[in-house]
């Protein structure tokens, strides 16, 4: 798609100033289109679209917002190879996963928050006899979503489905570096029948747009999944201003593998953990602790497994290890593994830019990289990277490896591989994690809570967590006898 536009109002617009950012394509480094350049302009006419389309939406029967939302999934599935390849150019990320992950699973955001909002309830208190308190949820209004780069339409729609379903209009600001698919969405959403202004994106720049997002007097929550310092910067804004904030973060995730575990599927698995969309994931783990007396034999596995990965042009079927997101992206993973090295790390295998030929020769790639020797105090072992970069740590008890998994500011997942009951129940709780698997990785149930402890989270998104985020409690107290 060469030129993205805002959606406002059911239409499709350029920035009101007219200005464009350039849209880039990570697997050649060439340029792919523009963007609208939006300002806090736009976004007050995105807002006041919203708010104008509220007081229907609000009013609309959730049976009748849940068929509605149903028809954005089917658009969005009758478009799936279409949104896949456009997510795959405009992310680096390869066809595959955009096929097999990102977009069935934007889909699945759709259907999962139609169904759950007619299934939504409330409470009752009855006060033995002569009262009952009714808790209503109201939706808030208008809400804005704030969303990254490295799950575009996945993270987006895992915004904008709850938000809709629970009766909130939306001003959803999809990240610069990947704009192609929201503005698609935002097309979808108008041809399934989402009535005008209900969901509008506003395309551009982080301190201009999400910032007068968060600032609008308006917008009643912020939304956001990002880095830590933006969500920082975010909250900054918008606390003063009273709106509710649910802020998806940072993470640093560790992998702990015990000797008594299935080390086949845990290096099966690790290898996912470590690189799945190029280790730009929240959930991937780069820090891999394993029992010293397992060490040699799961570091030689996943070295052999990692190196064998097939790195290339992200739009080729068998591809998988696409790009880098951006020029900048990759500049910053590359620091790291100067860094890396700098700090006493052995590279196992990777360690430098990866030369892909053809049409990606100048692609934004990095070969998919082990290291160990390094110290789990480290840098390269307590800042994300966000790349394919993942440290290999031996430990020799499960006391050592419990303040190592825990000793960063981060708390978003983990991944702990034992066969013994009891220790997987008693690590599991002892981490400081929002979200823990045992024996597996990414399993998700669009059920359970999702989010970060520590410095990765405040709030949880997914099933009814989302829903109460976006609706506000009242208490209505009936008094049932007497004065
Ligand atoms: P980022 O923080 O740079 O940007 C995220 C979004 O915030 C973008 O849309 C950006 O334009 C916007 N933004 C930037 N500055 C802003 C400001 N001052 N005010 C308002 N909005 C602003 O993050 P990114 O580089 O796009 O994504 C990678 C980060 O996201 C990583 O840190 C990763 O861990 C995190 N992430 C977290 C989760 C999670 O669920 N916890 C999921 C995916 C990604």
């Amino acid at each position: 798609m060469d030129g993205v536009l805002n959606v406002i109002d059911g239409r499709e617009v350029p920035a009101r100033s007219g200005a464009t950012l350039p849209n880039w394509e990570p697997a050649t480094g060439g340029a792919l289109g523009t963007l609208p350049d939006s300002d806090a302009s736009d976004v007050a006419l995105a807002v006041e679209a919203a708010a104008r389309a509220f007081p229907a939406w609000r009013a609309t029967p959730a049976a009748v917002r849940s068929r509605l939302l149903r028809k954005v999934a089917d658009e969005l599935r009758a478009a799936l190879p279409e949104l896949a390849r456009a997510e795959s150019v405009d992310s680096g990320k390869p066809i595959a996963v955009a096929t097999e992950v990102d977009i069935p699973r934007a889909i699945l955001n759709f259907e999962f928050f139609a169904d759950a909002t007619t299934q939504f309830s409330s409470e009752c208190h009855p006060m033995e006899g002569h009262a009952l308190n009714v808790t209503l949820r109201h939706p808030l209004g208008v809400v804005g979503t704030i969303s990254p780069w490295n799950l575009p339409l996945y993270l987006l729609t895992w915004k904008v489905a709850p938000a809709l379903a629970a009766g909130n209009t939306v001003v959803a600001k999809p990240s610069e570096v990947t704009p192609v698919t929201a503005h698609l969405l935002g097309r979808m959403a108008v041809e399934a029948g989402l009535p005008p202004g209900v969901l509008n994106i506003v395309q551009g720049l982080g301190p201009k747009v999400g910032d007068a997002l968060s600032r609008h007097p308006e917008v009643k929550a912020i939304s956001f999944t990002g880095s830590t310092r933006t969500g920082a910067e975010i909250a900054r804004t918008a606390a003063p201003l009273f709106k509710k904030l649910s802020l998806e973060m940072g993470g640093k995730n560790p992998v702990i593998i015990f000797a008594d575990a299935d080390l086949d599927a845990a290096v099966t698995t690790t290898v996912r953990s470590s690189f799945a969309n190029q280790g730009q994931i929240c959930l991937c783990g780069p820090r891999i602790f394993v029992e010293r007396s397992v060490y040699g034999r799961v570091r030689d596995a996943l070295v052999e497994r990692t190196a064998a990965l097939k790195l290339g042009d992200p739009l080729l079927p068998g591809t998988e290890q696409g790009a880098l997101v951006s020029r900048a992206h990759l500049d910053k993973v590359l620091s790291y593994l100067v860094l890396a090295r700098e700090e006493g790390g052995r590279f196992l295998t990777g360690g430098r830019r990866a030369e892909v030929g053809g049409r990606c020769r100048d692609g934004w790639f990095v070969e998919p990289t082990l290291v160990d020797g390094l110290d789990p105090g480290c840098r390269t072992n307590q800042e994300e990277i966000f790349g394919p970069v993942a440290a290999l740590m031996p430990f020799d008890s499960e006391e050592e490896v419990l303040g190592a998994a825990n000793g960063v500011r981060y708390g978003l997942a983990a991944s702990v591989w034992t066969r013994d009951l009891q220790r997987a129940h008693r690590f599991s709780a002892a981490l400081e994690s929002g979200i823990v698997w045992v024996n597996t990785w990414m399993l998700r149930d669009l059920r359970t809570p999702f989010g970060g402890m520590k410095d990765s989270g405040v709030g949880r998104e997914g099933g009814q967590e989302a829903l109460r985020f976006f609706t506000e409690p009242q208490n209505v107290c009936i008094h049932l006898a007497g004065g």
